[in-house]
């Protein structure tokens, strides 16, 4: 039988010849093999980036755009810049085997210089290389000991570079083996086929919220003609992501509102007991949150409480005391994070506060073996098991819960409002609080967080020195080392943090541990450094984090992998790499690790360029410790919207949207998702494909 969707043509040519003509039209939900040229290796290739729908791949935005610069003279180059540079070979290529890694070098000269060159796992890049021959190379510069060099160029042809000059460049996020020109082509064949007319926003509304149609702006976030129809394009998206989520979370809010709770809790003699017990006392700001839940959990309706408190201001003992009371009522807890690393800490922590308690703490992660999980899901089944910590792990499908009455999410941010509502769905209505240190303002919030209920630990504990923190420019490097040598013999601990390197899995750990080598080198040998970043195996991973913690690594070089939640209080240096490649509120982040005890602490920010906008930009950071303040410092700066803005962070899992950036798009959207009713969704998603999925990525309460 012949496909519906393939309208069959007849029609003579000289009366003599009959030639078929085929249109396709493609549907969203169709599997991207309906796309010419992808085949059954580049499915498994898309398959890795979770794409395999048509949808999913129109959906799959580009990570940033690139404009392709004027050719410019090799003595002009600048570290961290992505640069044109064009000449003749300066010397013969060599292919060299270091570690694991094939890496092809040379030099370009021009009149006016030279550079060295190279290129990792490339070596076939030897037979295009010809002395004596002029090329166009476009890569990034770094500084390899002191000196540039040009890492991983793309060759350009002369007709090439002149095409691609100052057009914006899509730069998807990859993964192995597939390229952007790939993720383009197919994105560009799907787009000419598949039938995007209609919108499932009214005009109304896009004349209201100024919002180009939704075909225009699909088309136009891949293939953007300039800044302007990017920006366009961009506002659309954004706008109908936040909507949805607002959707949903109307919706939720809604089936939430006072749940009679099964799990009234009444005695809290253990969580007084631990707190005359702790070794400080806890701030204004921990024991309102306290008093808060403890309200909560005494009243008979289900608690929804999110605890928002910036870096550092003691979020965790607060959970403790929550899951305490859980317990001593009779009942389970568990509380999720987004990283192993941090997981291990969480329960050595609990540990720590709970071992006067007769209390068992379980920790289940991915990197468990099957026999192990298989006990932590046979305790917690049974009973066994009064606390469980975790990953993501906590919420597979296997994981039962005897008597699930508390759920605590730490670092929420971190996740997407789908997966809280996973974990909550393992209990029978059990509580819920969730802990983020997002600096938002409370307007925000609200939306963001809209339905929960809000306590805010607004002070930092008494015993804390504020952050010292410079911004400083590469020629400061020995300098830093110096200090950080003093700061190790005084019996403190350091992190530095590299970068990620985007262009390949492969180079970001090469450039940590090539990093790790060169300072090895520099400080003194009795001083202890080691590597973290994210190519490790989680085991190896967490051996280095419990060394660091044990203080037996007195130097931790590091990706961000890092980033989220460490609490080592003896470290006292964070020097940053690179800073101006980083948001600034992951640098906040980052700068989040130290401070955390009673000693002076450090934050060094290393520019890799000093042009006036990085400077400006980190110089926000270096006189403020305040999380809040600097969020609202950055968007002052750059204005909503700005194209090139580095992406402040993936919080809450949105795939283009940006809290910070896109603060005022999120207040329109939440406003005009506030008309919606239960019905009125309904009906929209009968009339569009794809729709309800959309919405489901948060909830499906809207579809019970
Ligand atoms: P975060 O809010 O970033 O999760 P943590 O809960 O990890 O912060 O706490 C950071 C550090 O502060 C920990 O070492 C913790 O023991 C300590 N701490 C927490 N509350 C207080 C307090 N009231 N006084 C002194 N130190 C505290
Ligand atoms: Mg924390």
């Amino acid at each position: 039988m012949v496909d519906s969707r393939y309208i069959l043509t007849l029609y003579p040519l000289n009366n003599k010849v009959k030639e078929k003509v085929c249109v396709k039209n493609m549907q969203l939900s169709d599997s991207i093999r309906e796309i010419k040229g992808i085949g059954e290796k580049s499915e498994k290739l898309f398959a890795k980036l979770g794409i395999s729908t048509v949808e999913e791949l129109l959906f799959f935005y580009p990570r940033e755009y690139e404009i392709v610069e004027n050719i410019r003279p090799i003595n002009e180059v600048k570290e961290g810049h992505i640069v044109v540079v064009s000449g003749t070979l300066g010397s013969k290529p060599r292919l060299q085997y270091v570690r694991n890694l094939k890496i092809v070098s040379t030099f370009l000269r021009d009149a006016s210089g030279q550079l060295e060159v190279t290129w990792f796992n490339m070596p076939f890049i030897m037979k295009t290389l010809r002395m004596g021959t002029r090329y166009i190379m476009r890569g990034r510069v770094i500084n390899k000991n002191g000196r540039y060099r040009l890492q991983q160029p793309k060759l350009l042809s002369e007709e090439e570079y002149h095409k691609l000059l100052k057009k914006l460049q899509p730069v998807y996020p990859l993964t192995a083996g597939l390229t952007n020109h790939a993720v383009s082509k197919a994105v560009g064949s799907a787009l000419k086929e598949v039938d995007l007319t209609g919108d499932y926003l009214p005009l109304e509304m896009r004349k209201k919220y100024n919002l180009i149609l939704r075909k225009q702006a699909v088309h136009a976030i891949h293939f953007p003609k300039d800044k302007e129809e990017y920006m366009q394009a961009r506002r659309r998206l954004v706008f109908e992501e936040f909507f949805f989520f607002a959707l949903a979370l109307h919706q939720m809010k809604q089936g939430k509102h006072q749940k009679p709770s099964p799990y009234e809790m009444n005695t809290f003699e253990l969580p007084e007991k631990l707190m005359d017990r702790l070794p400080f006392d806890l701030t204004d700001g921990q024991k309102r949150a306290w008093g808060d839940i403890r309200q909560d959990l005494t009243s008979s309706v289900v608690m929804n409480r999110l605890i928002q408190g910036d870096v550092g201001s003691g979020k965790t003992i607060v959970a403790v005391l929550a899951l305490l009371a859980c317990v001593e009522n009779g009942h389970q807890g568990a509380i999720m994070v987004p990283t192993e690393v941090l997981a291990e800490q969480h329960l050595k922590t609990f540990q720590e506060y709970l071992g006067p308690f007769d209390i068992r703490v379980d920790l289940l992660v991915g990197s468990m073996t099957a026999s192990q999980k298989r006990r932590v899901y046979e305790a917690l089944e049974m009973g066994m098991t009064d606390i469980v910590i975790g990953t993501h792990a906590l919420i597979q499908e296997k994981v039962h819960y005897k008597d699930l009455a508390l759920v605590v999410t730490d670092e929420q941010h971190r996740f997407g409002v789908r997966q809280r509502e996973e974990f909550s769905q393992k209990g029978l209505e059990p509580h819920m609080l969730v802990m983020s240190a997002t600096p938002i303002p409370r307007t925000l919030a609200i939306i963001l967080y809209g339905d929960l209920d809000i306590s805010v630990i607004d002070v930092m504990p008494s015993d804390r020195l504020p952050i010292k923190n410079c911004v400083v420019g590469t020629s400061y490097r020995p300098k830093a080392y110096e200090f950080i040598e003093a700061q190790v013999r005084q019996g403190h601990q350091v992190y530095i943090i590299c970068p990620m390197v985007e262009e390949s899995e492969n180079m970001e750990a090469e450039n940590v541990t090539d990093y790790t080598d060169t300072i090895k080198g520099i400080l003194s040998p009795s001083i202890r450094v080691e590597c973290l970043h994210g190519k490790m195996k989680a085991g190896a991973k967490n051996d280095i984090m419990e060394r660091f913690a044990a203080g037996e690594i007195d130097v931790l070089v590091s990706t961000t992998v890092i980033e989220v939640g460490i609490n080592v209080p003896n470290a006292t240096v964070m020097m940053v790499e690179n800073a101006e490649r980083f948001g600034l509120a992951q640098l906040h982040q980052l700068r989040g690790r130290v401070g955390r005890g009673s000693a002076q602490s450090y934050c060094i920010f290393m520019a890799g360029n000093s042009s006036r906008e990085t400077m400006e930009r980190l110089n926000i950071l270096g006189g403020s410790n305040d999380g809040f303040y600097v969020a609202e410092q950055d968007l002052k700066l750059r204005g909503p919207g700005d194209l090139f803005g580095i992406r402040q962070s993936g919080e809450l899992n949105f795939a283009l949207a940006d809290i910070y950036q896109d603060a005022g798009i999120l207040k329109d959207a939440n406003e005009a998702a506030a008309m919606y009713t239960k019905d009125d969704i309904l009906n929209l998603c009968k009339k569009y494909e794809g729709l309800r999925k959309r919405i489901m990525a948060y909830t499906d309460d809207i579809f019970l």
